[in-house]
């Protein structure tokens, strides 16, 4: 079992882990730790045999604010993991450094998340942000919380969407414009109605709901569950899911790196100072 900091690992019940980010005071940004640790611990659980379903959640009033924008020394904490993708590059010059990166942390990730061969679940409350989305759309089943909203504001950054670009097979195309035209949230009663998330319920029974659902998941046979995950998931890769995602990581660094030629910056230098001017 690796050790962790920014995360807990648990197994309330036989076959089930649940993986809960634990920044609370941090309204769970995820840093380059953080996202390290969570990828640690979902291949820790999806190695593990006897675990059939995997449950991630997050401590605290709000499930994740996205991308730490305060981290110190990102690349630093990232050459203490072993990388997952064989991108290299991570020093690189020009663009090559940050299109690394982003492609080992986020899309990579994600990609693998969303491909892990056992059943995943997660539990949604409070603020999803930005890169917040990222840590829910790769996930089998989501189950939302009455207060949840679904937030992409990168636009306001001058970015056209989180590396993770799942929105329009989340929501739909139209709701997945307005989203991100408008830097609006989306309700917890609308993702419901849109299909994007699978049950919207108190509070209070968001953890205990969750864990019901996935003890009669995982009460059958995980060969059988792990192959009706492929063919479903099939169904959105066959309709060019994964291709899309690339065409928007490709647009994204188109404008991280229009920025950065502009003002040195990786994203619009006005949402930045706004940012900077802003309590932590
Ligand atoms: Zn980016």
């Amino acid at each position: 079992m690796p050790t962790f900091s920014q995360i807990l690992y648990e197994t309330p019940e036989p076959n089930i882990a649940r993986i809960v980010l634990n920044r609370p005071q941090a309204r769970n940004a995820q840093d380059t730790r953080m996202l390290y640790e969570l990828n640690d611990a979902l291949d820790f659980a999806a190695q593990d045999d006897e675990i059939k379903v995997i449950i991630v959640a997050a401590n605290g009033p709000h499930f994740s604010s996205g991308h730490d924008l305060r981290e110190k020394a990102p690349r630093e904490t990232q050459k203490e993991f072993r990388t997952v993708t064989t991108w290299g590059g991570f020093d690189g010059d020009g663009a090559e450094a940050q299109f690394a990166r982003e492609q080992e942390i986020y899309l990579g990730f994600c990609e693998r998340w969303r491909n892990l061969p056992k059943p995943t679940m997660v539990e949604v409350q409070g603020r999803v942000i930005a890169g917040g989305v990222m840590l829910v759309w790769p996930f089998d089943i989501v189950i939302a919380s009455e207060d949840a909203t679904f937030q992409d504001n990168t636009v306001a950054m001058g970015i056209c969407g989180a590396e993770f670009f799942n929105h329009p097979y989340e929501l739909g195309v139209r709701k997945a414009k307005e989203m991100l035209f408008t830097s609006d949230e989306v309700s917890a009663a609308d993702a419901l109605r849109l299909g994007a998330v699978n049950h919207v319920v108190p509070r209070e029974e968001l953890e205990s709901f969750t864990l019901a659902m996935a003890r009669r998941i995982a009460a059958k046979n995980l060969f059988s569950l792990k192959i009706t995950k492929m063919a479903v998931n099939a169904a959105e890769d066959n309709a060019g899911r994964a291709s899309t995602n690339q065409t928007a990581f490709a647009l994204h660094h188109m404008l991280h790196t229009h920025f950065k030629l502009t003002s040195g910056l990786p994203i619009d230098p006005e949402f930045m100072a706004s940012f900077a001017s802003r309590k932590a």
